[in-house]
């Protein structure tokens, strides 16, 4: 894999990523800008807000469409590309995306609040079965068996690489739009679309998904969302409440990694999301201004 470096990496492309990426550029710091497909669903389902100071009466998506072109007005870049793991390591973080590895001397999480409920067996098994990137973890699963939960369009484009190197591939297309629309799948991927999934099975590795009609015999589950809780992003990130847990600064309990908006906790709204997103960049130029000007 490619490695970048920059001063900043900020996962997530709402207002808070997004008031996060132009205080950070404001500041003269070299950003990585990591987001999901489309800049913003939540803020696109407004149909009509009225408590953010300025834009009377406007709907999300004309606000929407606004923050983008200041953003774009700035020259910086969105990378569509979803982070699989955020990694703290001695000087940096590893910031993982399925095509490549940021090394960012600080970070922001700014990915708003996602999944409410994992499945049962998941969280036990991450790293035991459960991934949440194929490119990353596929090798491990040469020659078996693997499921691929696509609660997103990539779950398969992963299932089609997987494909490739698994003995065979069940693909659950998850996601809301008619999944026919969008299958080309490989001849080793079995398509099962009228079952969920239940829980995740086994002893201490993953031994089995257990479906709503059958259980599948498979050593790998592969599940793609567009938001992956924050702690399951970030090993050993404090929670709390179900909120990233911050203090003031929006700082959290690993030095050089901060977080604002929606997945710090409520109110889940606008201004908070973009407040948050200027303070958590202005103390993550303060950290590195005291970490590496001196
Ligand atoms: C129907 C509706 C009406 C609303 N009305 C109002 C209103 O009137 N007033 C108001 O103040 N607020 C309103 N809100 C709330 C407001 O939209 C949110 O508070 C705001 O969007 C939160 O911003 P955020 O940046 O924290 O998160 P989000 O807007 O959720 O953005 C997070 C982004 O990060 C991406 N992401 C997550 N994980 C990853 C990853 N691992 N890698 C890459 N990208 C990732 C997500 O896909 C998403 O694009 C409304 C919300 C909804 C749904």
């Amino acid at each position: 894999m490619d490695e970048h470096n920059c001063d900043i990496a900020i996962i997530g492309c709402g207002p808070a990523g997004m008031s996060a990426a132009i205080n950070a550029r404001v500041r003269g710091k070299e950003i990585v800008f990591l987001g999901s497909e489309f800049c913003t669903p939540k803020l696109h389902k407004a149909p009509h807000i009225n408590n953010y100071l300025g834009f009377h009466s406007i709907s999300g998506e004309e606000l929407r469409k606004k923050f983008l072109s200041h953003v774009q007005a700035m020259g910086i870049e969105i990378l569509k590309s979803r982070v699989t793991a955020i990694v703290p390591q001695e000087n940096d973080f590893a910031v993982q995306t399925k095509e490549k590895v940021y090394n960012a001397r600080a970070v922001i999480l700014a990915t708003g609040v996602g999944v409410a409920q994992l499945l049962p067996g998941e969280d036990e098994k991450l790293g035991l079965g459960v991934s949440y990137c194929a490119t990353c973890d596929g090798g491990l699963y040469k020659n078996r068996r693997v499921a691929v939960l696509a609660y997103t369009h990539e779950g398969v484009e992963e299932a089609n690489y997987l494909a490739e190197i698994c003995e065979k591939v069940y693909l659950l297309p998850l996601y809301k739009e008619n999944p026919k629309n969008h299958l080309h799948v490989h001849n080793n991927v079995e398509v099962i679309e009228n079952s969920k999934p239940k829980s995740i099975e086994g002893e201490t590795l993953v031994s089995g998904l257990k479906l709503e009609d059958r259980t599948l015999d498979v050593e790998g589950v592969f599940i793609t969302r567009d938001s992956v809780l924050p702690d399951k992003l970030v090993p050993g990130l404090d929670i709390e409440d179900g909120a990233v847990k911050i203090n003031r600064s929006l700082s959290t309990n690993i030095p050089g990694l901060y977080a604002a908006g929606d997945n710090t906790g409520q109110p889940h709204q606008l201004a908070k999301a973009v407040g948050e997103g200027q303070v958590a960049a202005l103390n993550a130029v303060k950290y590195l201004d005291g970490k590496y000007s001196k």
